[in-house]
Order: structure tokens, then sequence, then C-alpha cells
């Protein structure tokens, strides 16, 4: 555990907003449908063990993780309870691992298909991953009929394929691969079906099947893109002042010497970086709040440390030990990511270890 004290930064994971973000999709899907919570690296960068602790709570039964490993941890943190799926299915020498820990594989291709039918002997139960159109995990449909007879030695409980555009909710590419999954499952119609992932969730009842696999927008980034967000903030970042710099003549900020000061000005230096996965594009782009004001981050993000000009912040916060915001206080993580150029998928999983933790409303 890092102390708040000699943290750079405390990262607040808000569990209530968390759980009311389950319950909240659980809500939108159809009668008789259930919702996973994909908790794959280390539950999107905010601990999986928490995050799924406090979703099994809230009722939540259904877990995917993309690692065995991360399966083997989580099952430690959840016990006995729940079903715990594992993305990238049994590779050689594993399917020992997955039945010693009750864990579940998803079977992508042919050879993960053969080797769990000989390995799990009709004891242990397998998901299958059809490709309707990502080619990347899962099997296309046309490999299916040779394969039956091995499948009836899987133990299959689930099919499932994924989606590659459910956020672009006029994409035709929703349709084709609805249409796909539900041609390529007529064979496997007494199986329960999963298809959608958070954003497929809000294209409708057609895309929700049995089971819905949640993952970003319980951790409340925008599971819809082109309309205001549905989903509760989850995590606050807060950087800590550790120098305040009064800038008196007219000088540069940083490596690169990229920000010019007009002085009289100030200058608060936050231990937050590259290395806390606070992005390097956020160079004199990004911003903070200090006591309700907007702040601009200048000069360039080194790998330690951001600054801030807080000329125009009240002046009795500005001071080495106080905090600037950098997520909540209206800056959202769909917002640091788009300033960023990149997805709130990945502002969440670079979220460093270095920053000291709080877990609230559990
Ligand atoms: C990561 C993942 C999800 C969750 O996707 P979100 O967009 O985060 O909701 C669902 N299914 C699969 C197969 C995934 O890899």
């Amino acid at each position: 555990m890092i102390s708040q004290e000699s943290a750079g930064a405390v990262l607040t994971i808000d569990l209530q907003a968390l759980a009311d973000n389950w319950r909240g999709l659980k809500g939108r899907l159809k009668p008789g449908a259930d919702l996973a919570s994909v908790v794959k690296a280390d539950g999107y960068g905010l601990g999986a063990d928490k995050v799924a602790s406090a979703l099994a709570r809230a009722g939540c039964r259904n877990f995917f993780v993309a690692r065995l490993d991360e399966g083997i941890r989580l099952r430690k943190a959840l016990g006995s309870q729940g079903r715990i799926f594992v993305l990238d299915g049994p590779l050689p020498g594993t399917a020992k691992e997955f039945i010693a820990h009750d864990l579940i594989p998803v079977l992508n291709e042919a050879g993960q298909i053969s080797y769990w039918a000989s390995e799990s002997k009709g004891q242990a139960k397998a998901a299958l991953h059809l490709d309707t159109g990502m080619n990347r995990l899962g099997l296309p449909s046309v490999e299916l009929a040779d394969l039956q007879p091995a499948l009836e030695a899987c133990g299959l409980c689930l099919v499932m394929s994924h989606l590659a555009c459910a956020e672009e909710s006029q994409n035709p590419k929703n349709a084709l691969q609805l249409r796909w999954f539900l041609e390529a499952r007529k064979n496997l119609s007494h199986l329960p079906a999963s298809l959608a992932n958070s954003s497929g969730i809000f294209l409708g009842p057609d895309y929700q099947f049995d089971l819905a696999r949640a993952g970003v927008a319980l951790y409340g980034v925008n599971p819809t893109p082109e309309q205001p967000n549905p989903m509760a903030q989850v995590v606050q970042l807060q950087g800590k002042i550790i120098q305040v710099r009064a800038v008196d003549t007219p000088e540069t900020v940083g490596y690169g010497a990229t920000h010019r000061v007009e002085a009289p000005a100030l200058i608060a230096t936050v231990g937050v970086g590259y290395a806390d996965g606070w992005p390097r594009a956020l160079s004199n782009r990004g911003c903070g709040v200090l006591g309700g004001v907007r702040v601009p981050l200048v000069g360039r993000v080194s790998m330690d440390l951001i600054t801030f000009d807080v000329t125009k912040a009240p002046s009795h916060l500005v001071k080495p030990g106080g905090f600037i915001s950098l997520l909540g206080d209206g800056l959202t993580v769909d917002d640091v990511a788009e300033t960023a150029g990149t997805i709130g998928y990945e502002i969440l999983t670079n979220l460093g270890p270095r920053y000291a933790r709080s877990f609230v409303g559990a």
C-alpha cells in the first residue's frame, strides 16, 4: 500500500458508483438476460480484486478476464462464488490449471477445442467464441461442422462472439455481425448466447441475448459516444503539488522549452508523469482543476512531473501539498482521452502503480 502522504497523486475509486453502473446496465437488459462484468487488465486498471468483489456484492455472478493468471487471482478474491471465463482460452499445458481453479476457458480455435475435449474429459465447462468479423480471436463458422464431435466433448455452457463497431450505433457492421452470429449458432441454439459488450447493450434487445459482457461502462466511460454519458463517474485522480514556482521574468517551462510564460505567473509542479500513465500527448494540451478553476497543463509531460499554470487559481490553494484534480471535478476519463488522442480504455488501464489508491463507497 502506498500512503497518501508519500504518493504524488491519489486515485479514488468509488465502488458505490461502480455497483450503480452495474445495476443500471443490468436494468437496460431485456427480461431474463444477465450481465457479466469484464475485469481483465486488473479491472481496467482499477484493481480487479476490489472491483470484482464489489460487483459480486451487487449481484454479479459472471466475470470475464483475458489471461489465465488473471483468472487464478480472481478466483482467490472471489472464493468459490461466481463463474470466471478466461478469454485467451486454454493454451497448451494449461488445462490442469483451469480445472484446479474452477475457471471456464473460452475456446477460440480448433486446436483449443481438441485440446480441451481431450483434457477436460467432459468434466469441466467451456465457452465457445465464434468469429463474426473481428478476425482476431474466435472460430470461423465454416469450421463449426467439422468440429461438432469434439465440441460435444467440451462441456459447452456458452456461445459468444464480439462486436467490432458497437459504439457506432449506425455502423452496418453491427447488423452484419448479428446476422452471422444468429446463423452460426443455429446448431448450438440449446446454449446460452452472448454478443454485446458495454456499447452493444445500447444497440437494443436483439443484441443482448442471454448474457451481456460489460467492461468499460462499469468504470464510467461513455458507452454511447454519440450521446451524453449515462454512466456514473467511478475514478477521481488528484495530483499533489510538490512545488510552486513564481516566474517573474518571461521564461520557458519544462523539457524542450515548449511553453513560454508571460511574467508574472505561478507554475505548480505536480507528482504525476508519463511513468504513471499520464499521456505525454497531453503536453501543452491537458488541464486540471484547482478550486473550481480550470488550469492549463503547460510544457511537456515528463516522466514523473507535470506543470500547470495556476496564476488564475484561488491563491490560498496554490501551495505544496495541495491537490489539482486531473480526473473528477468536471474532468472525465473521456475528456482526457479525447485531448490525448486516445480512448478511455487506455487512460484507465494505464493508471499507474505509484498512485495511492483509495477505495470508497464499499
Ligand atoms: C474487453 C471485452 C469486453 C468488454 O468490452 P467493453 O467495451 O469494455 O464493454 C467484452 N467482450 C470481450 C470479448 C472483450 O474482449
